[in-house]
């Protein structure tokens, strides 16, 4: 395919998104950029708006969560383009004028820190960017609402450029406030973002930092609009299109003979079926992230992607010296305890130095409900420490194989969008990326568990 057709076409498939405090220039950047490069515009702060108006209009207290939820989840909330300009419907009603009043802003930050109002907004701005092709602006949208978005950018401003350009705004609706008011209104806002427990205000691991304190709007675009051609033009190089092929699917002969074996059965007496192969077209390696219901999930996850992948098995697997050295075959590394040591760390460093792919549990142990557990960490590590892209796989029903023989169910594997990292990405505290790229990864699983019950 041609270059320029390649990149037109990743273009029209990618998720851009700005997050940053009040007043950093997001709305107007947001906007003017998806224009540009023919994307729609997401504006998440409109929808929290949306909830705190219909609440204000019915006289419910924003601080009470019970409220909230039933609100946020009895309206119906649509952004409509009108005239190149993002208007919010509520309930078929144009509120757009409603909702940028100083009432509004005042109890929206209150409003958005209950944790059923974000997952309720969350769900709905998935489902408008499911095909992509958006540019989505918020406080939560690279690091949560779409942690696998091919472009994050992180705007930040100082206080003062931030409230006099939240006065022109306003202005520019006909309403006036002092500038004391709004700096106010804007520093409390900060404040609730930033500390609040669900989704809270914070740069996410990868994301492009632009301070627009000192920039024109024109500048603000057109830095983020070539950031965001540049990764197009990367991913088209990176991408494998129909016809070509792709190096990192090669496989032994005896390996792919064993895949193709485990695939036949698993497919034949468990009924697997596979989603997302889609995921996969890119010459590249990856960490696989699966959750962990089954000690059958390595092969299974290994034949659903069809690519050679080391993972991790228990030491005591390796006693057995004919098991331990069928299992070293199929790239098994030994780990003691389920806990990842120094050695193992630096072994799956190498392999992913070297571009091996490697599959890792992160939950560490078996979840024998199906429900995700919690992170024990280590892959957004390796994510940053060595550049690999994570891919999130999610499988259901390996923990009810019966069942899946008894035809009541069925073995599905869901792989996942990856998440990557820009390749000059320099991390301003690794620790808090580390856990920042963790959460993402969980976020995702979560989001595709969700998705794979509907
Ligand atoms: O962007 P805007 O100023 O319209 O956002 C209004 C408020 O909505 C923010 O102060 C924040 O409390 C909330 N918000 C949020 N998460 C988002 C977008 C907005 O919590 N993704």
């Amino acid at each position: 395919m041609e270059k320029e057709q390649a990149i037109k076409e990743v273009l029209s498939e990618m998720i851009v998104t700005i997050d940053g405090p009040a007043g950093s220039g997001k709305s107007t950047t947001a906007s003017l950029l998806a224009a540009r490069l023919g994307l729609r515009y997401l504006d998440t702060g409109a929808m929290y708006r949306g909830v705190t108006y219909a609440m204000l209009r019915e006289g419910l207290d924003p601080e009470s969560e019970e409220s909230a939820a039933r609100i946020a989840a009895s309206i119906s909330l649509e952004l409509k383009d009108e005239e190149g300009r993002s208007a919010l419907y509520l309930d078929g009603v144009n509120v757009e004028r409603e909702i940028r009043s100083s009432e509004v802003s005042r109890f929206v930050s209150p409003v958005s820190r209950h944790g059923s109002v974000r997952r309720e907004m969350v769900k709905i701005q998935r489902s408008i960017a499911r095909a992509g092709g958006i540019v989505a602006e918020g406080r939560d949208t690279g690091s949560v609402v779409f942690p696998f978005a091919h472009t994050k950018v992180f705007l930040v401003a100082d206080a003062e450029a931030r409230a006099r350009r939240r006065q022109g705004q306003l202005e520019s609706m006909g309403v006036s406030e002092s500038i004391d008011d709004i700096r106010e209104n804007i520093n409390k806002r900060d404040k609730i973002d930033s500390s609040r427990e669900h989704s809270p205000l914070t740069r996410p691991p990868g994301s492009i930092l632009v301070d627009t304190s000192d920039l024109t709007i024109v500048q603000q675009v057109e830095t983020i609009e070539k950031a965001v051609l540049d990764v197009a033009s990367k991913l088209a190089s990176l991408r494998v299109w129909p016809g070509e092929r792709n190096d990192f699917e090669h496989l032994a002969l005896h390996y792919g003979l064993t895949l193709f074996i485990v695939r036949v059965f698993c497919r034949l007496f468990f009924r697997l079926k596979i989603y997302g192969k889609r995921n996969l077209r890119y010459r590249e390696h990856f960490i696989f992230a699966s959750n962990h219901t089954s000690y059958a999930d390595p092969p299974i996850v290994s034949c659903g992607l069809n690519l050679e992948v080391a993972f991790l098995a228990k030491k005591e697997l390796f006693r057995n010296r004919l098991f331990g050295g069928f299992i070293s075959q199929y790239k098994a590394i030994p780990i003691d305890r389920g806990e990842i040591g120094r050695r193992t760390l630096k072994l799956i460093i190498s392999k992913l130095e070297s571009s091996e792919s490697v599959l890792m549990f992160p939950e560490g142990t078996r979840s024998k409900t199906g429900e995700l557990g919690t992170f024990k960490g280590g892959i957004g590590f390796l994510s940053l420490h060595t550049g690999t892209t994570i891919v999130p796989v999610f499988i259901r029903g390996s923990n009810e194989l019966w069942d899946c023989f008894l035809r009541r169910k069925r073995l599905e594997l869901h792989i996942g969008p990856p998440i990557r990292l820009p390749v000059d990405y320099e991390s301003e505290d690794k620790k808090l990326d580390y856990r920042l790229l963790n959460q993402m990864v969980f976020e995702t699983l979560r989001m595709m568990k969700d998705e794979s019950e509907d």
